[in-house]
């Protein structure tokens, strides 16, 4: 056992400084005739084919170390991971999709090596291959001859056995997608393994399940359904990702919304409605790219579906609020900033100055975006003493209520930015006069409503808005304007319309 272990260690240490001798000849590559260059490239390849396949074994090793029953014993707990996957992951440096991978195909190496045998090679007890099918995929890339991303596709593709599908069925269809990603049957040319890539070789897998299993589709449909999922992840540039993953008949409704927002941009079909035309030629001259466009459109969206039980909270719901507290509990998701009073108080009308933060963001935001979320959202003060400990936490401020908000929604229609076309349920409720820095009041008078695009044009260009009597105005930033001649702002309601011409009559 010392003697593999040693060896083991010296086949490292040579694999190693073979590896780095041959990076730092990048002068000879250049030296190389293009059969010699292309010949490398394959050569360099399947050397890493089989580095690869060190890796998962490695992989699997931890994780069979790290296995759930042995709990905080288990290795990636003891090195402060949640799962061996972290803790792989961590180790490599690589994605958390690649260290998945390596510890899949770790397992499956690891169960073409478990055989009829109840003892490993050191004499521990063996536990049982989980996928015994994928033995043959484990031993091809065990043995070079296969890739590790090629294995996790014939994983994926293949599935697990079923009341129809033997696992016996399973290995056979695993040896055959083996024999055809190893180079078996591979023309002249690339060499081994290079005639099928991963994507390529899980259709394949795909399709061999399929030939095994016709009952087996309203299987995999469910199964699909089963794989939804909206993972979040915070990428280190300070954005957000969602990856959302859906089965064909859920993405066929969210397609249906996607092409409605960005359709006029993709060429869709022609409307003979006036107000559709109107409506796809705003879109196909808007800035924003057609990807900014959809993320606005389900961002707003999200906002209406909020909107519409506006009530949460105050125990008096509707039948559709009451439907909404049930999915998201009683707090109005909001997003919330952190600020100092200093901060907020600092610089003038056309230069601020200071930042903010969001609630468990680590990035600073500007201070025009802290100003147009306490617009919205309202402004709690908490005061600190001296050695930083919370005092006091106020009352919340200056937020619209929902009396007003039917008021506003009565007067302005929609936004009322200058031929927007935003209904009043897709707007916020902006104040004239900033509720900070002017010391602006949350009346009707003193509110408007913009869409969220537009509300947030305004804070960061600094667009001025200016109320004569019953009257707004929007007043552009000089860089815009130099002369900074006002726009009106017209309601965009037709009740109000109607109401004011009876009036006049
Ligand atoms: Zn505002
Ligand atoms: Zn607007």
């Amino acid at each position: 056992m010392t003697d593999f272990v040693d060896t083991f260690g010296a086949s490292l240490d040579a694999l190693v400084s073979a590896a780095q001798k041959v990076a730092s000849q990048s002068a000879a590559a250049r030296g190389l005739s293009a059969t010699a260059l292309i010949a490398a490239q394959g050569a360099i390849a399947g050397a890493r084919r089989d580095l690869d396949a060190s890796a998962a074994v490695v992989a699997g090793e931890i994780a069979a170390r790290s296995r759930p029953e042995a709990g905080h014993a288990g290795l990636a707990q003891q090195e402060g991971f949640r799962t061996p996957e972290a803790l792989v992951q961590h180790a490599t440096g690589s994605t958390a999709r690649e260290a998945m991978a390596l510890v899949r195909v770790g397992g499956m190496i690891r169960d073409s090596m478990v055989h009829d045998s109840t003892v490993d090679a050191t004499g521990a007890p063996t536990s049982p291959a989980a996928e015994p099918w994928l033995a043959p995929v484990g031993a091809a890339v065990a043995s070079g001859a296969l890739s590790v991303a090629a294995a996790e596709a014939i994983r994926g593709g293949l599935g697990g056995p079923n009341e129809t599908v033997s696992i016996e069925a399973l290995r056979d269809a695993a040896v055959e997608l083996v024999r055809v990603g190893s180079g078996d049957d591979s023309g002249p040319g690339l060499g081994a393994g290079f005639t099928v890539n991963a994507d390529q070789m899980f259709r394949r897998a795909r399709d061999a399940r399929d030939d095994l299993d016709e009952a087996g589709i309203a299987i995999r449909e469910r199964e699909r359904r089963q794989l939804r999922s909206l993972r979040r992840w915070r990428k280190p540039d300070g954005m957000t990702r969602y990856t959302w993953e859906l089965d064909p008949e859920s993405a066929a409704l969210v397609d249906g919304i996607y092409d409605q927002l960005t359709s006029p941009r993709r060429g869709g079909p022609r409307m003979v409605d006036k107000a559709e035309q109107k409506r796809a030629l705003a879109v196909e001259r808007d800035p924003r790219t057609t990807d900014q466009l959809a993320s606005d459109g389900l961002l707003e969206l999200l906002g209406i579906g909020i909107a519409v039980g506006g009530d949460i909270g105050t125990g008096t719901g509707t039948g559709s609020s009451a439907g909404l507290r049930q999915l998201i509990g009683v707090r109005n998701p909001a997003v919330r900033v952190l600020v100092s009073a200093e901060h907020l108080a600092a610089g003038n009308l056309t230069s601020r100055t200071g930042h903010g933060h969001i609630e468990g963001h680590p990035d600073p935001i500007s201070i025009e975006t802290v100003e147009r979320i306490a617009c919205t959202n309202g402004i709690i003060p908490i005061h600190f003493d001296a050695h930083g400990q919370a005092v006091d936490v106020g009352r919340e401020q200056r937020l619209f209520t929902r009396r007003q908000r039917i008021g506003l929604a009565a007067r302005d229609g929609g936004c009322r930015w200058p031929e927007c076309q935003r209904p009043p349920g897709w707007t916020e409720a902006h104040h004239v006069n900033h509720w900070q820095r002017d010391h602006g009041e949350t009346s009707i008078d003193n509110g408007i409503l913009l869409c969220r695009h537009h509300h947030l044009l305004l804070h960061d260009n600094h667009w001025e808005i200016t109320r004569r009597g019953a009257e707004y105005w929007l007043i552009p930033p000089p860089g815009i304007d130099p002369d900074q001649t006002a726009r009106p702002m017209p309601s965009k309601s037709p009740a109000l319309r109607d109401l004011l011409s009876k009036r006049s009559a």
